[in-house]
């Protein structure tokens, strides 16, 4: 920096002059503390433009007991041409929770292909040894319920705020969890105003990889393509997790994914203040504000405190002299699937920042366009034309706003957790005062399995539950006992309200970033009434405090079992699981054993009774024993064979389809689009689905082009230990080909049903 000594780096040293004069309290040590001259050379030989540093990061202090991450891995952070494994992140994490009693380490959770997910918790030694404490305060700030207002304010001056780092959730974005490890280093160790403050205010969280398993294919595949020859084809990215790829961060509502299921659990667990999640996809440095239309649930304070933090953010950085740092031109606000709109629908905050990417290659000139470096009043000291940028930039830049954010965080405490009650006890008022006080949830509706499934699913995000004790009317409902209730004067309606809520998207808007509707009601194609009626808040009513079940089984006896259709995702789930009995489908509604069946249900002649009792009992799905077989138009409900079928050109979004045959037991056979050419494919197969893969017929059918002279395998390998899952294949170019597409012709004039999903139909 020497070509650009701001009044921060003249002050600082100025005191750092002074400190080594006097040299004698406590204080002045503090401020003389040495720093690591091997690591803080290395920043400065890889840093590869002086203006994209600051004060905060431009050195490392010197421990002799914590390990830098340049002792225990070789290398600093943002060492170009280098990435780190999530199983070496983990263990210096691990280290650093050995060497400091200002770190703890747990694991979080593990993944699909059961790596291991960690949070690590970062304070001054008294904080982190009484952690279960500061956890008791923020739960007492979200429950207005149970703490009176004189006992959030006397909280209000011993709590401290948790701030969670997460990052590492978009594989290809490498930088977060490098960046993380030295973070947390500079947390532990270091010894300026500035850091102590952070230390003793806030309690830092942080989860360097999320996406762990998709973080061991990218490490693989940059060391991979490093040693091919020059033009030679590159492996891309191919799988990240076990299901999705970049869509992995939109699973907020789905709750499918381990790590969406994990980070859900460990917030609600914590209650953090902040949840920031860390990628890299704009230049150099977005913080998160979005353009609007913001979602309409939102405490507006939420709305204000992104923009006092980015604001911050972009002042502090300007004020630094880094050019690059901005906010609101980027993404909405609107649609509350992301995944740190877990924050948010627990009246916390979320936010992210896009950063230039790690590379982790230096760029020698990148180049941005025009529209990216104009300078907006969003930002004041925009990109320049062209930069040489390189993984120690991406380091600088978001390590020092994150320390901008936390040091804000810390000097305003108290500030953001009175919002955060606040924001709490607005909603229970919300309820109290209407219009709407709770929503309720007749639990023998049609799609009464399913209804349960929400209903654990809503759970599991910490909405309340209850069911009616007795039959009541409110609001013009007829309420049966065993009906679910949400009540509405509860923290966590905000999470009802944006998932029971029509959307009214603003059209005098641009474009959405991402989707405009989402009403969980209609999703699931279940009931869910909002109830206008306050007498619902003082009815008779027990809470929901375990998984529940829709009651099932098989009423009477006879040897012929009718199992209702409901429309239910368990009934696939059911015949899967019995592929050995023998079931016929009604054509048409009928009446038996005083019921009336709908078209579609099954009927079992011999069943084994006790067995599919059970069965139907665990599943939440009713049948009638009968002594007759019911005079209905029927077929054979004969199980298909299904064949299922990827594409090497792109992985993004087929898994989704997987997510749900793995989840409702249905079997397939998984294969490659290049196996379509062995053809013969009606002999193996009664139904093949081909889900999206994007691009154009053409090349879909052509898949990853034949460049290069060798071979482009997939593989597992002592090299690659990490690729090979979910399927592998000695060459990934060249796709199924017009021989291949002509054997899809044939399956299908052979009597095969071909099931495809968004680009894929465009093949046929
Ligand atoms: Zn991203």
């Amino acid at each position: 920096m020497s070509h650009h000594p701001s009044l921060l780096r003249v002050a600082a040293s100025a005191l750092l002059t002074s400190a080594a004069l006097v040299s004698l309290s406590p204080r002045a040590q503090a401020q003389a503390q040495a720093n690591d001259s091997a690591y803080t050379a290395k920043i400065k030989e890889y840093l590869q433009d002086p203006r994209i540093s600051t004060e905060l990061v431009d050195h490392l202090p010197a421990s002799a007991t914590v390990p830098t991450p340049l002792k225990f891995l070789g290398k600093i952070v943002g060492t170009p041409g280098e990435l780190t494994y999530s199983k070496d992140i983990n263990r210096y994490f691990d280290a650093l929770a050995k060497s400091s009693p200002r770190v703890k380490v747990w694991r979080m959770g593990k993944s699909e292909e059961g790596r291991d997910m960690i949070v690590a918790a970062i304070a001054d030694e008294a904080t982190l040894a009484s952690l279960d404490k500061y956890k008791g305060y923020l739960k007492q700030l979200t429950d207005p319920r149970k703490t009176s207002e004189a006992e959030a304010r006397a909280v209000i001056k011993t709590a401290k705020p948790i701030y969670w780092l997460t990052s590492g959730m978009h594989s290809p974005e490498t930088g977060g969890p490098e960046m993380l490890m030295e973070l947390a280093y500079r947390l532990a160790v270091e010894e300026t105003p500035f850091i102590q403050g952070i230390r003793n205010n806030v309690i830092t969280f942080i989860t360097p990889v999320l996406e762990v398993d998709g973080r061991e294919k990218v490490v693989d595949t940059y060391y991979f393509n490093k040693k091919r020859a020059t033009g030679e084809a590159r492996l891309p990215v191919m799988y990240w997790g076990k299901y999705v790829q970049h869509d992995n961060n939109r699973d907020g509502m789905g709750q499918f994914l381990a790590l969406t299921k994990e980070t859900t659990r460990t917030f609600l667990e914590w209650t953090p203040t902040v949840l920031h999640d860390l990628h890299e996809a704009q230049s150099y440095l977005y913080s998160s504000t979005g353009t609007g239309p913001y979602n309409e649930q939102l405490d507006p304070i939420t709305i204000n405190e992104w923009w006092v933090m980015a604001q911050n953010d972009v002042m502090e950085m300007t004020k630094r002299g880094v050019p690059g740092v901005f906010t609101y031109g980027f993404y909405d606000g609107w649609v509350p699937n992301y995944m740190f709109f877990v924050a948010h629908a627990h009246n916390s905050i979320g936010r992210f920042y896009e950063v230039q990417s790690y590379g982790p290659d230096n760029n020698p000139n990148l180049t941005l366009p025009a529209t990216t470096t104009s300078r907006e009043w969003f930002r004041p000291n925009p990109p320049l034309p062209s930069i040489k940028w390189g993984p120690r930039n991406n380091t600088n830049i978001q390590q020092s706003g994150i320390l901008i954010s936390l040091k804000q965080m810390g000097d305003n405490r108290e500030m953001f957790l009175e919002n955060y009650w606040l924001k709490n006890k607005r909603s229970i008022d919300k309820g109290k005062n209407g219009p709407t006080y709770g929503w309720v949830i007749p639990a023998s509706q049609t799609r009464k399995a399913n209804t349960a499934e929400a209903i654990n699913d809503l759970r599991r995000q910490g909405l309340e539950i209850h069911t009616a004790t007795s039959a009541f009317k409110a609001g013009g409902m007829d309420v049966k006992a065993g009906d679910y209730i949400v009540r509405a004067d509860q923290p966590y309606r905000t999470l009802a309200d944006m998932y029971f809520s029509l959307q009214n998207y603003p059209v005098a808007n641009p474009a959405p970033y991402d989707d405009t509707g989402w009403t969980f009601q209609l999703m699931r194609n279940l009931v869910i009434t909002p109830c206008t009626d306050k007498a619902l808040l003082g009815q008779q009513m027990a809470m929901v405090t375990g998984d529940v079940k829709a009651t099932g089984g098989i009423a009477g006896t006879g040897p012929v079992i009718v199992v209702d259709n409901t429309a239910d995702n368990n009934l696939a789930t059911f015949r899967f699981k019995n592929a050995a009995v023998k079931m016929q489908a009604a054509e048409e509604e009928f009446d038996a054993a005083g019921h009336h069946f709908r078209a579609g249900a099954f009927i079992i002649a011999n069943g084994d009774h006790a067995k599919l009792d059970a069965q139907l009992k665990d599943l939440g799905l009713s049948a009638w024993a009968l002594q007759v077989a019911p005079s209905v138009k029927s077929h054979d409900l004969d199980l298909p064979r299904i064949g299922y079928i990827h594409s090497w050109s792109r992985t993004q979004d087929e898994g989704w389809v997987r997510a749900a045959f793995d989840t409702y037991g249905i079997p397939y056979t998984y294969f490659a689009d290049q196996k379509l050419r062995d053809g013969n494919l009606r002999a193996k197969y009664d139904v093949i689905i081909f889900p999206h893969v994007g691009g154009t017929a053409a090349s879909m059918v052509a898949g990853t082009p034949k460049t290069g002279t060798v071979a482009l395998p997939y593989r597992k390998t002592d090299a690659t230990p990490n690729l090979g899952f979910m399927d592998q294949s000695d060459d990934i170019r060249g796709g199924m080909g017009i021989e291949g597409l002509m054997n899809l012709y044939k399956f299908v004039e052979e009597g095969g049903t071909l099931i495809t999903e968004g680009a894929t139909s465009t093949i046929l």
